[in-house]
């Protein structure tokens, strides 16, 4: 090489796959990424981290994945999960099934071998055709094989997964990419700001007219939020749109604290009540799927009787389970603002009906108040759970996670929440194992205090993120109910020779996983001992793993869903 050649390489400047993929994301505001390092992606996390995004490395794909389904719930902006090839990769897969079940938007990046090797399967390390696999897993899936679609692949990517309705984007980057090197004024100008990512869609004045109708005829309207709602964060107009229109109103798990729990209107406690007597239903941001038992059966009352309403991004989920009346087609805040610039003068609905319902609360609010009051030993749910009860009540900003069985259902209708988007916990499918990829994504994207309420068998899932939560030094506090075992700790091999399936060691001791790892670790076996714990640790910020010993006798099989179990006919010997 003469003199003057390598002066000009010097004087040009260069950028390559991997700096290019940081700017795109950086350009589109994406600045948290949720990792598991390993080949091909070690120094894309690096350098990420260098270049100042915040890379959070996890354990597991799936804590990971978990973590940046949430981060996405949480921002609108899709949650970022960066993972190695085939095994890194279908591990991160539950979590972009999960979120695109959950209308979240998120985007899966994983490392991937070359197409040519691949293509002829010619045996790479971690060889697969992970493009092919993820396709019928979430929304929309993309490979870049040129640095110089770096741009167009991660705008395609950040669209899809958050315009419409919301959810999981696969984005597939072959090992080669990364290094691929092109000059950096042409790789910048090949970058893509996106512009307004997920459009307003507005309903036709036609269908929010026919909406209005509807429920201005209905003597016993019922309000439904679900998590749409609480994702759309257009909370002052949700809560002048219910209040406008006087109606009681449920809220389905994700969307508790929308409004307040406290809120006059809010029917939590008379659920039963209102599904079954209600004359007309209006879903905001809600399916009519199991959670609400398809919108029939006996706890809705008698079949036609009733009218519906349904507000929702995505038109293919109108008619579902039941013939809708009034569909409106657009995204929440357009729509209920539409709604609202025409319900000037609204009459409440008739005050039978109201009142009926307020009746029906207070007398199942007063009937649950001893039980919550309790100070048993062992602890029972209701006891541990009045007890964080009171804890939430006083910190409204903390985050609740929350998976388990009996764990969950318990706590779902005994904590109340007083502001939106603070209760997360296993969405549609009911996934065991979202609790600390939840937490820590909860605690990184908000810096608010997080307390994840745990079974024991939901916690063995994602346990060893523990670590992570420690390392990063989050205010992350993981209440581990623990009656030792999968819905009870009392199950028996029939035979005498192994523990029964259910059953795990009696009485373990997850708190010192927590001071493993330089955290606090407690064991719990009142309701004092355990709010005194959380209160604690709330206040300290400090990584904490509280084991509540729960009596092994006090959960139910399978929580609330146990008529999802077949039953065997069979009886044997
Ligand atoms: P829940 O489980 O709380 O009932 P679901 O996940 O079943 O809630 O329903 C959420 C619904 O909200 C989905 O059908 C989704 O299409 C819809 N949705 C999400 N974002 C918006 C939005 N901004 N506007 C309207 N609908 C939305
Ligand atoms: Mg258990």
């Amino acid at each position: 090489m003469d003199g003057s050649d390598s002066k000009t390489e010097v004087s040009q400047e260069l950028t390559d796959g991997f700096h290019l993929i940081i700017d795109a994301l950086k350009l589109n505001g994406i600045s948290n990424v949720y990792h598991v390092p390993g080949i091909p992606v070690t120094d894309l996390g690096r350098m990420m981290q260098a270049e100042g995004m915040r890379v959070i490395s996890f354990r597991h794909e799936s804590n990971a994945g978990n973590a940046a389904a949430t981060a996405g719930y949480l921002t609108r902006k899709p949650g970022v999960c960066l993972t190695v090839s085939a095994p890194g990769f279908l591990n991160g897969l539950v979590s972009l099934a999960h979120a695109t079940t959950n209308c979240w938007p998120m985007i899966l990046i994983s490392g991937s071998s070359e197409r040519e090797i691949v293509d002829l399967q010619k045996g790479d390390y971690e060889e697969m055709d992970q493009l092919a696999v993820a396709k019928p897993l979430c929304k929309a899936a993309y490979r870049i094989l040129h640095a110089d679609d770096i741009g167009v692949g991660i705008a395609r990517a950040i669209r899809a997964a958050v315009s419409g309705r919301p959810g999981g984007v696969y984005l597939d980057i072959p090992a080669s990419l990364l290094g691929q090197v092109m000059d950096a004024e042409t790789g910048a100008r090949g970058l893509i700001k996106v512009v307004d990512p997920s459009p307003a869609q507005l309903p036709a004045p036609h269908a929010v007219d026919r909406a209005i109708d509807v429920l201005k005829g209905a003597r016993k309207p019922l309000l439904i939020l679900g998590k749409g709602a609480a994702y759309a964060q257009c909370d002052a107009i949700v809560r002048q749109f219910v209040e406008r229109t006087g109606a009681p109103y449920i809220a389905m798990s994700m969307a508790k604290g929308l409004l307040p729990d406290d809120h006059p209107q809010y029917a939590g406690a008379a659920r039963s009540l209102v599904l079954k007597e209600s004359d007309c239903v209006m879903l905001i941001g809600a399916r009519l799927n199991w959670l609400l038992g398809h919108g029939q059966g006996r706890q809705w009352g008698e079949r036609f009787t009733k009218k519906f309403i349904h507000v929702d991004i995505d038109p293919k989920e109108m008619d579902s389970n039941q013939p809708i009346d009034a569909p409106l087609v657009g995204d929440i805040e357009s729509t209920l603002s539409l709604m609202l610039a025409k319900m000037d003068r609204w009459a409440p609905p008739p005050a039978d009906w109201t009142e009926a319902v307020c009746a029906k609360r207070a007398a199942n609010v007063e009937r649950m108040a001893p039980k919550l009051a309790n100070n048993n030993v062992p602890m029972d749910f209701h006891g541990a759970l009045g007890r964080l009860k009171r804890i939430f009540a006083d910190h409204p900003d903390a985050i609740l996670v929350n998976e388990g069985a009996n764990t969950l259902d318990f706590a779902r209708s005994i904590i109340d929440m007083s502001r939106p988007r603070k209760r997360l916990d296993v969405g549609t499918w009911g996934v065991m194992g979202i609790g600390m990829g939840t937490a820590i994504a909860a605690a990184v994207e908000t810096g608010h205090p997080v307390v994840a309420v745990e079974g024991d068998s939901a916690f063995g899932f994602s346990g060893m993120e523990v670590e992570t939560i420690c390392r990063y030094g989050l205010p992350v506090c993981v209440v581990v109910f623990n009656n030792s075992g999968i819905y009870r700790g009392t199950d028996a091999d029939p035979t005498g020779r192994d523990p029964g399936t259910t059953v795990f060691v009696r009485e373990s001791r997850y708190d010192l996983m927590m001071q493993a790892f330089g955290g606090e670790g407690v064991t719990a076996r009142s309701p004092d001992d355990l709010e005194r714990a959380v209160r604690d640790a709330v206040a300290s910020g400090k990584p904490t793993l509280v084991n509540a010993i729960i009596d092994p006798e006090a959960g139910t099989e399978s929580g609330r869903i146990g008529n999802l179990n077949p039953q065997s006919a069979v009886q044997r010997n």
